[in-house]
């Protein structure tokens, strides 16, 4: 299943993360892909206030994983843009997290096909400036097995 959501402002696009942190369940895995600027940051930031972590949520960038404890559920925060090999992954020991007790988003994890869990949620944040600067399409696919 396909949901397409539109937002106008960076306010609507945490909104939208923050509906979809406090629904979340124990075990949801979801991708997020989008060009730099496009609002990754903004949308992971309304998820993380929606599963009620107080601590700041940025951009990982030089760090594959962050982890969040401290809300309703923990929140497993990767970024997986610079990885170079699928092994540094293995190091990490994802699978706890892939399949463990809290939400996970992984960002660019079309990078990791491979290894992402049969089941779970692919987001595509998109912008389309002939709708102006600040919209945004927000694609949520649910790829199950
Ligand atoms: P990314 O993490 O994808 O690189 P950020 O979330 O850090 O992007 O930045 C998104 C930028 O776009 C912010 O400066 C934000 O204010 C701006 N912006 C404008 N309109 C929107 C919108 N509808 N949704 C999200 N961000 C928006
Ligand atoms: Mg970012």
């Amino acid at each position: 299943m396909i949901t397409i959501y539109e937002t106008f402002s960076p306010r609507e696009t945490a909104e939208l993360g923050r509906k979809l942190g406090e629904h979340a369940s124990s075990g949801d895995v979801y991708t997020l892909i989008g060009d730099l600027g496009v609002g990754k940051t903004v949308f992971t930031q309304g998820i993380a206030e929606g599963l009620g972590i107080k601590e700041t949520v940025n951009s990982p960038t030089f760090t594959i994983l962050q982890v969040y404890e401290g809300g309703r559920l923990p929140f497993y925060h990767f970024d997986v843009y610079r990885i170079g090999d699928i092994e540094e992954m293995d190091e990490i020991g994802y699978e706890e997290y892939f399949y463990g007790n809290g939400m996970c988003m992984i960002e660019w994890g079309n990078l990791i096909t491979e290894i992402l869990p049969k089941n779970r949620k692919d987001i595509t944040i998109e912008k389309d400036l002939e709708k102006g600067f600040d919209y945004r399409k927000i694609i949520i696919s649910e790829v199950t097995e």
